[in-house]
This record gives C-alpha cells, sequence and structure tokens, in this order.
C-alpha cells in the first residue's frame, strides 16, 4: 500500500460531489445518496480450533436501496474498516445503477485475516456472521456474494444458515440470498470468471475505440485472486503477454511472458504467486516502473499513488479493483495522458452475473455458459459505450462519466417517487 492516507469514503464522496456538479444533480438527491440508508455492526463470538473464544466485529451497510434490493460482497481481510465498507457500499449502488440492475447498494465485511484460520473456524466465523445479520439479509431485501478473502463455499454456508434458520420456511425461496455460490448449490456458470471477464470486454472495447492492438501487446498485474487471474487468462487469448504480477506475497517478472493457466494453478496450490519458478523476483517499485501497455489493479485500493503514478509506463489502466487510484495519482495519470477504465465501470462484469445468478435461483432455471457469456458481453459493451459516450459529449474522463450516468438514473427513481411520506 502507498504511504499516503486513504481516505477511502471521503474519495468516493468526493467522486460524487463532482460528477453531481456536472449534471446539476438535485441537491436532495446528493444529501440522500451522500450517507448510506443503514450501517449494521455486530460483534460474535466464534469458538476456535484450539477451544479459545474469540470475537469478532462484522459490518454490513447498506447504502441504497431505490432501485432494488441492497446487493454487495463480503470482504475479510485484516484491514476491513468502517470507512472502507461504507465507501464499497456506495460504488456498488454507483455500479448496479449504472449497468441497469434492478439492485442498490452494499458491502460487508469482517476484520481479520482468513489465511490465519482453519477451514473449521472460516466456516464457523461465516455462520455465526450470518446469524448475527439474522434478518438484515434476505434475497428481496439484502443479497451478499464474495469479494477478497471470499470463496464460493462460504457463500454456500452464508446460504445454507439463512435457510436454516430466517428462511426455514421456504428454502427454495431463500436460495437467492446470496450469489457467487458454487454450481451445485445454485450458483450460475461463469461467476466466478465474471468480473475479469467484465475487465477484459472494457480493455477490447477501449482497444477497438483507439485502433490499438493488442495482439503483441503487454500488460501487468496487480493481486492475482479471483479478478486478477481470471482477467490475465482471458486477456492472454487476445495475443497479449502478462510481463510482472504481483500480490500480497510480493512482485515477480517475467520478460517473455507468465502462462497465466500455470500461474493461477500455481497460486490455487500455494496460495500465492511466490516461488513460482519461471519468474525473476522484482520490488513494487520496479512492478510498477514495468514497461507494458496495459495495467489491471486487481488487488485493494489505494494502490496508485502519486509514486505508482509517476513510475507507471502503460497506456490504460483498467481497474480490477474497487478504488486502486488515489485522487493526486489520478491527477498525475492526467496529466501523463494514461487513460482510466474506472472501477464501478470496469469491474462490474461480477454483480451482473450475479444477477443472472439471482434471476435463475428465482426461475428455478439453468442457463448454459453461452447463454450467461452472450449477455454479460452485451451490458458491458453497453455501458462502456454509454460511459465513453457520456465522456466525449461532456469532455470530461471517464470516471466522472461513468458516475454521472449511474446519478442520472438514480435521478430519474427518486423524481418519480418523490420522498415519502
Ligand atoms: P481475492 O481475495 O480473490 O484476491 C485478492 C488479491 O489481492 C490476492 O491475490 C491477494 O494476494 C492480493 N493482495 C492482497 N493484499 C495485497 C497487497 N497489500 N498488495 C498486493 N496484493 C495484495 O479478491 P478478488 O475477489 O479478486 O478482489 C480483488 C479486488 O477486486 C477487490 O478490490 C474487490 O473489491 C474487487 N472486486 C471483486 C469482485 C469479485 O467478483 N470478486 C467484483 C468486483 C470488484
Amino acid at each position: 500500500m502507498s504511504n499516503e492516507k486513504y481516505e477511502f469514503f471521503k474519495v468516493v464522496q468526493d467522486h460524487l460531489t463532482k460528477a453531481a456538479r456536472l449534471i446539476d444533480l438535485d441537491a436532495p438527491v446528493e444529501l440522500m445518496l451522500s450517507q448510506p440508508k443503514n450501517e449494521i455492526i455486530v460483534h460474535f463470538p466464534v469458538r476456535m480450533d484450539d477451544g479459545s473464544v474469540r470475537l469478532f466485529k462484522g459490518y454490513r451497510i447498506q447504502h441504497s436501496n431505490i432501485l432494488g434490493p441492497f446487493k454487495g460482497g463480503i470482504r475479510y481481510h485484516e484491514g476491513v474498516t468502517l470507512d472502507d465498507v461504507k465507501a464499497l457500499a456506495a460504488m456498488m449502488t454507483w455500479k448496479c445503477a449504472l449497468m441497469r440492475l434492478p439492485y442498490g447498494g452494499a458491502k460487508g465485511g469482517i476484520k481479520f485475516n482468513p489465511r490465519n484460520q482453519s477451514a473449521g473456524e472460516l466456516q464457523r466465523i461465516t455462520r455465526r456472521f450470518t446469524h448475527a445479520l439474522g434478518s438484515n439479509i434476505g434475497p428481496d431485501y439484502d443479497i451478499p456474494a464474495p469479494d477478497v478473502g471470499t470463496t464460493p463455499q462460504m457463500m454456500a454456508w452464508i446460504m445454507d444458515m439463512y435457510m436454516n434458520t430466517v428462511g426455514h420456511v421456504n428454502k427454495q425461496a431463500s436460495r437467492g440470498v446470496v450469489t457467487g455460490k458454487p454450481i451445485t448449490s445454485g450458483g450460475t456458470l461463469g461467476r466466478e470468471k465474471a468480473t475479469g471477464q467484465g475487465v477484459v470486454h472494457c480493455i477490447t472495447e477501449w482497444a477497438r475505440e483507439h485502433r490499438f492492438n493488442l495482439e503483441g501487446s503487454t500488460y501487468i498485474v496487480q493481486g492475482f485472486g479471483n479478478v486478477g487471474s481470471h482477467a490475465s487468462t482471458l486477456l492472454a487469448r487476445y495475443g497479449a503477454s502478462l510481463v510482472a504480477v504481483g500480490d500480497h506475497s510480493g512482485y515477480l517478472k517475467s520478460p517473455e511472458g507468465f502462462n497465466p493457466h500455470k500461474l493461477s494453478e500455481w497460486v490455487r496450490t500455494h496460495g500465492s504467486v511466490a516461488g513460482y519458478p519461471s519468474g525473476q523476483v522484482i520490488t513494487r517499485e520496479e512492478f510498477f516502473a514495468t514497461r507494458c501497455d496495459l495495467f489491471i489493479p486487481a488487488a485493494l485500493e489505494g494502490q496508485i499513488g502519486v509514486a505508482e503514478a509517476k513510475a507507471l509506463e502503460c497506456r490504460v489502466i483498467a481497474e480490477g479493483a474497487n478504488g486502486p487510484t488515489m485522487p493526486d495519482g489520478e491527477k498525475v495519470l492526467q496529466e501523463r495522458g494514461i487513460t482510466v477504465i474506472p472501477d464501478i465501470l470496469a469491474n462490474s462484469g461480477g454483480v451482473t452475473v450475479s444477477y443472472y445468478e439471482w434471476v435463475q435461483n428465482k426461475r428455478s432455471e439453468s442457463w448454459d455458459l453461452e447463454e450467461v457469456d452472450a449477455r454479460l458481453e452485451t451490458a458491458m459493451k453497453r455501458a462502456y459505450k454509454e460511459v465513453s459516450d457520456f465522456a466525449r459529449s461532456r469532455d470530461t474522463d471517464l470516471r466522472r462519466a461513468a458516475y454521472c450516468v449511474a446519478l442520472e438514473r438514480l435521478q430519474a427513481a427518486y423524481r418519480e417517487r418523490d420522498i415519502f411520506p
């Protein structure tokens, strides 16, 4: 993480304010969207493998439900704070509005490092958190999904816990309480790769728009979890070469290019990129200074400060992660002519396919992969075009354009419904 202090929620609010100014957003709409609707904080005990009892702090922030049920991931990470979860929840509201999904925005998290816990402990933590949230989540009220540190397996535990406590009278109808589930527990084909796939759709649209040939191009990826690994393998299909990569364990380069499939396999079995045989170890500074065409941040927020923005030698950044670019870093990127495809557009493939999973659960259907892929492609391309057209017509950057497109939809709903009572 860069050394600059990163007030994530303030940064997201600032994006909101700037976009609101550009489209002359109604003042009450901006006011209502400036804070989450509900902030739920729970403390719950869990028995650990050594017999001790540990108390965990869990968050669920429900930002807006003007367009539909609250929707957003759950993060397990030692750095989780209320401020971050509030920021991430607000971003889910913009993302769902931008993608025209009938959802609002939410996010949850527990502050602990899941890598230090056994599978049994992870299950008990997940189940107790679900129990503590109780009817604050539900298939038509608030629908969690995976994020950093959480997996399809954990989503199955959340579903099972919810079904057997709150939703026990109608088990089938409560399947959609969570998305990102394993296929056999009601998940959808295409969800695991969906966020990375959406990032790649944005990159191919950008390339088409700028007549940039991806064949023979180079890219670097920070974070090689769900988003980073899938984006890497899918981008390689266009003939692009992954020349540097990094995660919580460190950074590697390979001037002749990594095989992203083999690297993903390594990370699955070893837990990180560390020790991968065909890479040379480099520092974080060297990683950011690696000459390349495309950079995909896919780890955490607050990674691209002034120093990183000055060091980067790429043409475009596709934000797989939420909030990776800090405002001061963004200014430098703008001065240097480096395009940023913003998070709320670039990584919205995940929530879009989560929506397809939820619809299938509601209808007791099971779509094939081709159908999911085709729908996602159409949705991503449409959103990219809307954002790009807005940016061009209003002479602004893609981030502000994405916020504006989302806010115009939210404003329309508020205008139609007005304020109760
Ligand atoms: P993940 O847990 O699968 O992977 C996270 C990756 O980040 C891992 O490779 C980890 O080693 C790396 N990382 C953690 N701390 C780091 C550090 N200090 N320096 C460098 N690397 C570090 O998580 P994910 O689901 O791939 O999420 C990654 C990002 O994408 C997050 O910002 C998340 O909010 C965002 N996102 C995820 C989804 C989704 O569907 N999973 C959807 C939209 C956005």
